[in-house]
Order: structure tokens, then C-alpha cells, then sequence
């Protein structure tokens, strides 16, 4: 309970790395960089998740069970007691009541320490235990007849991490506020005051605004925070705006061939993203644009005809997916698409024989490829580009903001000669509202895919408890006898590949003894590269009639043929992955049917859930329900968006500050550049200077 009194050194400054603090060693450092902490001023930023009010005395008599609080008393008695485990018991009695402490591990020294007669203070969580009232390992330290005074703030209670304690951070806090105090900052007075407030509030605040993150000076802060992701968005833009980037020229005639080449009319939404994608490529200014589109709006066949352009001008481009599953579909389809049409494509994937990589990485330096595909092993070193002139990232979702800027850094080194940039196609199919879009990418130019192809059947999708499993059962192996082919998707709450592989194995070998007459597929995370490709290669050609699979399937797979999916405990899902999920039916004439198999009972958000996605299949719908029902606090999972890195603010729950901070950022560039570089550098510096360490 002690506050820890020592001073920083005079020297230090807020830029200072945190080991220029005083108890600050090489390990206690590296422990605090795994929290992001790195320079002096990010320990301001790491602020409580919650706080503990020490400022008051409770009177033992008037304690409560399941309350925390501090008391002070004289021990009365102190003995190590057998009881089902040994523990050392403490009587200690203030002149209203009674209580015991009770520690479970303690040492010779705690022993002596506590001995009867002995004042103590103490702080824990009391509870009725086998002498009464108990503190289970209270904080506690004995006092003088002199008692000294209670802290006159709220104690925080900050994140932590194995081998960096409470107490040690609170000292550590405590001294980079005492260095924000004495030195002259780039902080303003209110912003100061707002990160002092929050470190070590005054009793009088109510504890239900800062623990529900809508007290004004987190309001504060909150608004700053997406300020400098938004300020550095737009400050990334405009840098790579300002280099020159390759003219490339649409041919019409070239285009029109691929359009008749294909085996379906283009959808007007297409057509018209696909001239917003010329009109920037023939600028000398590198494109930068942003290409939504829900799941099955035709996303790749765009791709494929802002290749044909940079083709047409003779130079290359790069198609980045997340997966090599995608990566390796892409080309088969893309392959189909242009290579009648004089443009070859290259495959590059980690799971390739280094022979088979060698040989498609030279035909992508010797300029035969116009289009190398492949996962990020598509920027490692051994490839190089004779003309890199477009990068398209595939699935954006599944790259961070920081993950994307890095890919964006590698693409214009691989650019031959590197002066020019190249232009960069982004594309998503997460269905992200609007504000929240403009935010996460505002460095990108919006493009969006708002038409489905004609002739699809909305998917149907019933929700079904577990207990009618043997039903759904059967309707699989009805629809396999109809000649069409389903999913089976099993999902797991831990994220271990290995665990979920096993559940993916062991539905796969059940499915298989109820469905005898069926050709039953599986692929999970763990399976070798060849072998994934093997099984979907089959499962596209109609070869496999029933494709057991977890969730590595989500993005991108498209087999027209497959027309029911099973989500087998659909409520461990998020709205966004499960949208995804479903997006993989529905791609061809045939009605199309998901059945989302929960276990119940249902929790209430777990419900309305499903309920959504029984509702509707407008993604863009379903990402606006998906905000509604995230609590206060929850925060959007990296798994499901990843969209940024926040310390405090909450892309969620503080939305409404979205707007404000848009028009916020464009008048500070035009009327305080100086004021804007300052809220970057103390928001995302360490970051920039630290993230390769
Ligand atoms: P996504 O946007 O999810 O990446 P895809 O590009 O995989 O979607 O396209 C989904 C399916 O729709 C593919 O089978 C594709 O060939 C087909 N498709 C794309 N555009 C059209 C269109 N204009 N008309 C009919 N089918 C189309
Ligand atoms: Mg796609």
C-alpha cells in the first residue's frame, strides 16, 4: 500500500526510453515493450483498466462480504492453523469488529511481522470464511500509533504482464507524471490534465463513467488517439501521392476482348469500379484505392482487367492473397481468364519446392509473367520484377493497418529502379460501415462493389439446436444425392489449429460412418500444403461430395456447385466471420441453404445473432447489427477486422467521434501542421521508431 517515492532522474525527459528510469533494467524493459511500452511518455497511455477506491476507512463492524476495502486494526492473535491447507491466520480487531487475515503462503519474516499487539492496515476483498469475516492475502502493512494518511486519489489498476507487478507499474506511472510535471511538454494544459485525471482520479468521480470509458477526459483522449491514426493515415497518403508512379493507358479494345472472353456479362458495379480503377492508373500519381464488396460480388474479375491494363502498358502486376489456399484458386482462375489473352501468370507460395519457386520467380524477373500471384512470400527477396507497376492485396481484412503499410513499403522496393511507385489495389469484402471504413483506410480512395451477379438465389439459413443434428444430417446427404455438394464447417472457441484440426477429424470420421454412400473431403490448418490443394482441387472438380472443413475455408473459396452449409456451433462466431463463412454458398443458380447448428442454451447477444443472420445477407446490414451488439468495451477482435491498434480509444464504442475527427484532422493539416506532426509523434512514435526492434 506504500506509494514508492522515487524520483526519476533530473535528466530524463518524456522521449527517453523507459530504461533511463530509475529501476528500470535490459529485462523489466523487454517486459515492457510485450505492453507496448517503450519511450517515458507511452507509460502515460497506458492507462487503469479499472481503479480501487483507498481513501476511506471502513470500520471492520460495518464490512460487507464481497466488498474490498481498507481497514486498520491491532492483531489480537496470529497462528499457522491446519485446516485442509496450512495457512497463517491473523485476528485483528478495530473497536467495531473482528476480522481475520488469512495468507496461504507466507515467510518466516511475514510471521514475525504480523505479531500480536501490532497496528496494521490492510487492503482486500473480504469474505465469509471459517473464522468469520476473512481478507484472503490482503495487501496490508504495519503502522505506528501515528497512522500515516490514506492516498487522496483513486489507486489505479493498469494492465500487466507476467514479471511486471501492479505495484511496479504504479511506480513506474507515477514517475513518468512526475516528469510530465516538471518538464516543459508539446502536451497541451488540458491534455496534461486529462492523462493526470485518469492516472489518479479524485474519490469525488464516479467510478460508473471511467470504468464505462465515457468519462470526458477519456472522451478527450479517445478523440486525440484516432486523430493521429487518422493524421498519420492521411500524412501516408499524401507522401506516397507526391512520388511519381507509371502512366499506364487503358486499352479499350484490349478490355473489350477480356469482356467477351468472359463467360458472363460484367454487372454495371463492376464496369464502373473498373473505370474508377483506369482513370487512376492513368494519372502519373499512384493509385491508392480501396475496393469493398460483399462476398461473391466479383471482386477478382476487376483484379483481373486492372492487370490486362498494366499489361497492355507492358509492365507487371503483383496479386497478394492471405492465404496460399487463395492464392493458389486465384491462379487457376486467372489463368483461365488471361492467359488466351496473351498475359501469363506466376505462382508464388511458401509451399512450393524451392525448384518449382526458382522457376516461377524467374519468369517473373524475366519479365515472361505479367501476373505473379502468391501469399506474402511474393515480397520476400528472391523475387524481383522486371516492371512492377500494380500491387492488388486480396483480402484486405486479414491484414492490420500496420501489417498493409508494411506490404505497401516492401512493394515500393521491389519496384525496380525505385523511383516510381506502384499503384495499389486494396480489396475487401468485410462489409465495414462507412465512418468506420473512412477511418481504418483513410489513406485509401473508396471503390465500392454494391450489385450481386444476376441470377442468385438469396441464400435460406436456418438456425437449429444440436438436438436436431441427425435432421441436418440427412439434408446433407439429400442434397449430395441431388447431385450438389455441401460444407461442413467446425469451429472451435480456442484459437489452436491443433485442437481444431482434431475436431475437424473426428466430425469428418463421425460424418463418414452416417454417410456411408457419401465422398467425403477434409481440410484443416494442419494439413501439408500439397494436401489441402489436393483435397480442394477435388472438391472443385465435383470429385468430393461433402468437404469437412474448419474455418481456413473463409475466405475466397468459391465452388458454384456447393449449395448447403453446416456451421456446426455457429454461436462460437462473430457476425463478420460468420457472414464470411455463408458468403462460400450461394455462388451459383441453385438455391443455396446454411444451417447454423448451436449448442444450446443460447446466450441473449448469442441469439440475436443468429437472428441476424437468419434476417438478412446484406453485409453491410450485418456489420451495422454487429456494432449494435458489441458491448460497451468490447473491443472488435483482430481476428474479425484488425482494423487498428488502439491504446485507448474504442473504434466501437467511441464511433460517434469518427466524424469529428475527420473534419478535425483535415483542418489541422490545412491550419497547424506543426500541431498535427505532434499528435502523431506521441500517439504512434515509439511505434514507428520501435516497431522493428
Ligand atoms: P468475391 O468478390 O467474393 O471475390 P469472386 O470474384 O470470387 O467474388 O466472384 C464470385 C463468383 O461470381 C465467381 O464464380 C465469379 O466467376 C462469378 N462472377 C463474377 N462476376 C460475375 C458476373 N458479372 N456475372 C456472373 N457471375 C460473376
Ligand atoms: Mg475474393
Amino acid at each position: 500500500m506504500t506509494r514508492n517515492r522515487s524520483a526519476p532522474a533530473p535528466s530524463v525527459g518524456l522521449a527517453d526510453p523507459v530504461r533511463q528510469l530509475r529501476g528500470v533494467g535490459a529485462t523489466l524493459a523487454e517486459r515492457l515493450a510485450r505492453l507496448d511500452l517503450h519511450r517515458v511518455q507511452d507509460l502515460l497511455f497506458h492507462l487503469p483498466l479499472r481503479y480501487e477506491d483507498r481513501t476511506r476507512l471502513t470500520p471492520i463492524g460495518s464490512l460487507r462480504p464481497g466488498t474490498s476495502a481498507v481497514i486498520e486494526g491491532t492483531i489480537l492473535a496470529a497462528d499457522v492453523v491446519f485446516g485442509r491447507r496450512r495457512s497463517f491466520l491473523c485476528r485483528v480487531q478495530d473497536g467495531t469488529g473482528t476480522l481475520s487475515l488469512r495468507l496461504f503462503h507466507f515467510s518466516p519474516a511475514q510471521r514475525a511481522q504480523l505479531e500480536p499487539g501490532k497496528r496494521v492496515r490492510c487492503y482486500g476483498e473480504a469474505r465469509s470464511g471459517a473464522t468469520g469475516l476473512e481478507l484472503y492475502h490482503p495487501e496490508y502493512r504495519v503502522i505506528g500509533a501515528a497512522a500515516p494518511p490514506l492516498p487522496d486519489r483513486l489507486t489505479p489498476v493498469y494492465p500487466i504482464t507476467e514479471g511486471v507487478s501492479q505495484q511496479r507499474i504504479r511506480t513506474l506511472c507515477s514517475q513518468a507524471l512526475e516528469i510530465l510535471a516538471r518538464k516543459p511538454s508539446t502536451f497541451e494544459a488540458d491534455f496534461t490534465e486529462a492523462l493526470r485525471l485518469l492516472h489518479g482520479p479524485t474519490p469525488d468521480i464516479s467510478l460508473a463513467d471511467l470504468e464505462s470509458g465515457r468519462h470526458p477526459a477519456q472522451r478527450q483522449l479517445a478523440l486525440d488517439e484516432l486523430l493521429a491514426h487518422h493524421l498519420s493515415l492521411l500524412d501516408a497518403r499524401r507522401r506516397v501521392r507526391s512520388q511519381p508512379a507509371p502512366k499506364l493507358a487503358a486499352h479499350s479494345e484490349a478490355l473489350e476482348r477480356f469482356r467477351q472472353s468472359l463467360p458472363f456479362p460484367l454487372t454495371a458495379a463492376q464496369n464502373r469500379v473498373i473505370a474508377e480503377i483506369s482513370a487512376d492508373l492513368a494519372v502519373g500519381a499512384p493509385m491508392l484505392r480501396l475496393l469493398q464488396g460483399d462476398v461473391g460480388s466479383g471482386k477478382t474479375v476487376v483484379a483481373a482487367a486492372a492487370a490486362l491494363i498494366a499489361a497492355g502498358n507492358g509492365a507487371q502486376t503483383a496479386l497478394m492473397a492471405p492465404t496460399e489456399l487463395l492464392a493458389e484458386q486465384h491462379a487457376r482462375t486467372l489463368r483461365d481468364w488471361l492467359e488466351p489473352l496473351d498475359l501469363k501468370v506466376a505462382l508464388i507460395t511458401g509451399r512450393q519446392r524451392a525448384a518449382q519457386r526458382r522457376h516461377e520467380a524467374a519468369r517473373v524477373s524475366s519479365g515472361e509473367a505479367g501476373l505473379a500471384i502468391g501469399t506474402h512470400a511474393l515480397f520476400q527477396d528472391e523475387v524481383t520484377f522486371a516492371d512492377l507497376a500494380l500491387v492488388i492485396i486480396d483480402e484486405q481484412h486479414r491484414f492490420g493497418v500496420h501489417q498493409r503499410l508494411a506490404l505497401r513499403a516492401k512493394g515500393e522496393q521491389a519496384l525496380r529502379g525505385g523511383e516510381r511507385v506502384p499503384h495499389q489495389l486494396v480489396m475487401t469484402a468485410t462489409p465495414i460501415p462507412r465512418t468506420l471504413a473512412m477511418s481504418a483506410y483513410a489513406d485509401l480512395e473508396l471503390s465500392v462493389l454494391d450489385e450481386l451477379p444476376p441470377g442468385r438465389t438469396p441464400v435460406t439459413t436456418a438456425v437449429v439446436g444440436q438436438e436436431r443434428r441427425a435432421e441436418v444430417i440427412e439434408r446433407v446427404s439429400a442434397a449430395c444425392r441431388a447431385g450438389r455438394q455441401a460444407y461442413w464447417v467446425c469451429t472451435l472457441i480456442e484459437e489452436s489449429d491443433v485442437l481444431e484440426a482434431q475436431a475437424a477429424e473426428d466430425t469428418a470420421q463421425l460424418l463418414g460412418e452416417a454417410l456411408t454412400d457419401l465422398r467425403i473431403g477434409l481440410v484443416h490448418g494442419r494439413l501439408k500444403g500439397e494436401d489441402k490443394a489436393a483435397v480442394m482441387a477435388a472438391f472443385e472438380a465435383g470429385e468430393v461430395d461433402l468437404l469437412v472443413a474448419t474455418t481456413v475455408i473463409e475466405v475466397g473459396v468459391n465452388v458454384p456447385n456447393a449449395s448447403l452449409m453446416v456451421i456446426d456451433n455457429a454461436e462460437r462466431l462473430g457476425l463478420a466471420q460468420l457472414h464470411q463463412l455463408r458468403g462460400r454458398v450461394g455462388r451459383g443458380a441453385a438455391e443455396s441453404h446454411c444451417v447454423l447448428l448451436y449448442q444450446p442454451p443460447l446466450s441473449q447477444t448469442g441469439r440475436q445473432r443468429l437472428k441476424v443472420m437468419r434476417e438478412s445477407t446484406d453485409g453491410f446490414v450485418i456489420a451495422e447489427k454487429d456494432l449494435e451488439l458489441r458491448g460497451p468495451g468490447e473491443l472488435l477482435g483482430t481476428r474479425q477486422t484488425g482494423l487498428v491498434d488502439l491504446r485507448v480509444a474504442d473504434l466501437v464504442r467511441d464511433r460517434d467521434l469518427l466524424p469529428v475527427v475527420q473534419a478535425r484532422a483535415r483542418e489541422l493539416l490545412e491550419s497547424d501542421p506543426g500541431q498535427a506532426e505532434r499528435i502523431v509523434e506521441r500517439w504512434l512514435g515509439s511505434r514507428a521508431r520501435y516497431a522493428h526492434a
